[in-house]
């Protein structure tokens, strides 16, 4: 899929700017002049980038194809990896392996950390294990996780954070956001009972009022239904009778 550093850096290109460059420094949407190694210049400002500035591969001397080759083993790792493991996956010294897998996790920890903001989407759906008939509702310990979604203006989605919880109850629901979103968000739920006490940490909920006919939740919570179905293989459960 990315055979060599220009695929990836048209890849990097179309993730950062996807309507087309923008200067960072000046703001100009101009068609910037491009130099050896990704740089781009600025014609308006004169100001230098790179389509890796302010990623994880800035200024590297790595191909891209290994840091590519290298998300994808630190992505889809079941247990985790050992630096050693991953040099020898890799091909490369052991120096090199531990200072990439260093950077995915700082990086991952700190996109973890960052807290949702705007718009957000909030419910939960039971994953894995629930055959047709099977248990359901909030008897289903282990399977419920929660999903908060950022809903962007005009359109689509931001990012996305995820929890297993024990149960749907507000213990385990208001944790989620508050270690999740930011207080000043607009937390979009249903009518469950779980988020009631949202207001009281400074969120502003927006309940969604489902029928008792019960809209279907891509219509309510477009978001949330989007990555409840990609967990779930399309097929999404309630958590909870409604
Ligand atoms: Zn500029």
């Amino acid at each position: 899929m990315f055979p060599d550093d220009v695929a990836c850096t048209n890849y990097l290109k179309r993730l950062r700017w996807p309507t087309g460059f923008v200067c960072s420094a000046c703001g100009s949407s101009e068609a910037p002049w491009r130099q050896t190694r990704g740089r781009l210049v600025c014609p308006a400002c004169r100001h230098q980038g790179s389509t890796t500035a302010g990623t994880l591969f800035d200024k590297t001397r790595t191909p891209l194809t290994t840091w590519f080759e290298a998300a994808w083993h630190v992505t889809t790792a079941k247990n985790g990896l050992s630096a050693k493991t991953f040099a020898r996956t890799l091909g490369t010294r052991y120096r090199l392996a531990w200072t990439i897998l260093q950077r995915f996790r700082v990086a991952m920890v700190r996109s973890e950390r960052e807290l949702l903001s705007g718009n957000v989407e909030v419910d939960e759906t039971l994953v894995g294990g629930v055959k047709h008939g099977g248990k359901r509702g909030r008897g289903t310990a282990k399977s419920i996780v929660v999903i908060a979604v950022e809903v962007l203006e005009p359109k689509g989605f931001g990012r996305v954070r995820m929890r297993y919880v024990p149960d749907a109850s507000g213990d385990c629901l208001v944790p989620f956001v508050r270690d999740t979103i930011v207080p000043e968000a607009s937390v979009l739920t249903d009518g469950w009972g779980g988020y009631n006490d949202l207001s009281k940490h400074g969120y502003t909920r927006r309940k969604i009022v489902i029928s008792s006919s019960g809209d279907p939740a891509h219509v309510s919570m477009p978001g949330v239904h989007r990555v409840a179905s990609l967990l779930n293989d399309g097929s999404s459960a309630p958590t909870r009778g409604r």
